[in-house]
């Protein structure tokens, strides 16, 4: 049994329009916010590919954090790059240019180390690079996935073969209803989870997130914060803080998921709290806990 988490998904250089500000080539890419939220908990393997552009001081952020960057690779070409506006409620956002560059031709060779990995993710990526990943793991004792609306549109097949074998999906709700082609999140749930997954998470911004399995629902709030500076990567960190939590666990079983999912509530609560990672910069594990602390106060109904 190994507590080490392996990720694959998209290493990016984003460019994001809030009605707060702007900020342009940030670090980002479902991978990279997913790893540092997990990174908190557990030993993170990154599987992803970068172009020569990407900027050492961007890696060099990453392995800061401990992060394990043998399966990045480098190769010729561009960094896959997005760029993205929030409206002024900013549960809602435009996607205003996505550039998969290097990720077009990506189908990368895990390590015989990551092979053996029990807390496999798949983070947001093309479907058909997620199963090419998927199938090179020995028994993983979980696996994860995420996906969004352009992939649920253009390559619903590939992501529905997919699904079969993914025990997790974290999307956000109106991915669940696009999915499931059902209007009521309850009942759209309930057909995702007769896809495949055994656990299907649901998440909803500012609102909080659903975590739904075939005889249990539970109910997580969103961190009640003042200032959201950039809701980007919230709910890849949500699925890294949740797998990172489930790795130090060491099991999957309710109480581990439940915590799990508390867990990836704080980390995403920290992220929004500046453009790009940089809510995460400074933010250590005590942080986590006190956070998660006042987490349990926030939501006790048990003690007066
Ligand atoms: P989230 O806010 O959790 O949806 O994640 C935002 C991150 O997803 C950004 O850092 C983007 O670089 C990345 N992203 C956006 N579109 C895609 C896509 N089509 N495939 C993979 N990653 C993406």
């Amino acid at each position: 049994m190994s507590n080490e988490v392996c990720v694959v998904g998209s290493v990016a250089l984003d460019s994001v329009e809030t009605p707060g500000g702007r900020a342009d080539d940030q670090l980002g890419g479902s991978c990279s916010y997913f790893s540092l939220a997990a990174a908190f908990f557990a030993p993170v393997n990154m599987v992803g590919v970068v172009g020569r552009d990407f900027p050492d001081e961007k890696r060099d952020f990453l392995a800061s954090r401990g992060i394990n960057m043998d399966g990045l690779d480098t190769v010729d070409g561009d960094t896959f790059r997005w760029s993205g506006r929030y409206h002024e409620n900013m549960n809602v956002r435009d996607t205003l240019d996505l550039q998969l560059n290097v990720f077009e031709s990506f189908n990368p060779r895990l390590s015989e180390a990551c092979r053996k990995s029990d807390f496999v993710f798949l983070a947001n990526i093309i479907p058909s690079v997620q199963a090419g990943v998927l199938e090179q793991f020995d028994s993983p004792l979980i696996v994860g996935a995420d996906t969004m609306d352009i992939y649920i549109d253009d390559a619903r097949e590939d992501l529905e073969a997919l699904l079969k074998n993914v025990d997790l999906l974290s999307i956000n709700d109106s991915e669940a209803v696009q999915l499931a082609g059902e209007a009521n999140v309850v009942r759209a749930a309930r057909r995702i989870l007769d896809m495949g997954p055994d656990t299907l998470l649901v998440k909803r911004g500012e609102y909080g997130a659903l975590q739904f399995s075939a005889d249990d629902i539970f109910a997580v709030p969103a961190f009640p914060l003042e200032t959201v500076v950039d809701p980007t990567g919230a709910g890849d960190c949500f699925a890294g803080g949740l797998f990172g939590s489930l790795a130090e666990a060491g099991e999957v079983n309710r109480r581990s998921l439940r915590r799990a999912v508390v867990y990836g509530s704080v980390v995403a609560s920290f992220a929004v709290e500046g453009f790009g990672v940089e809510g995460l910069r400074q933010v250590e594990r005590e942080d986590v806990e006190r956070r998660f602390r006042e987490f349990m106060a926030l939501t006790d109904f048990h003690t007066e």
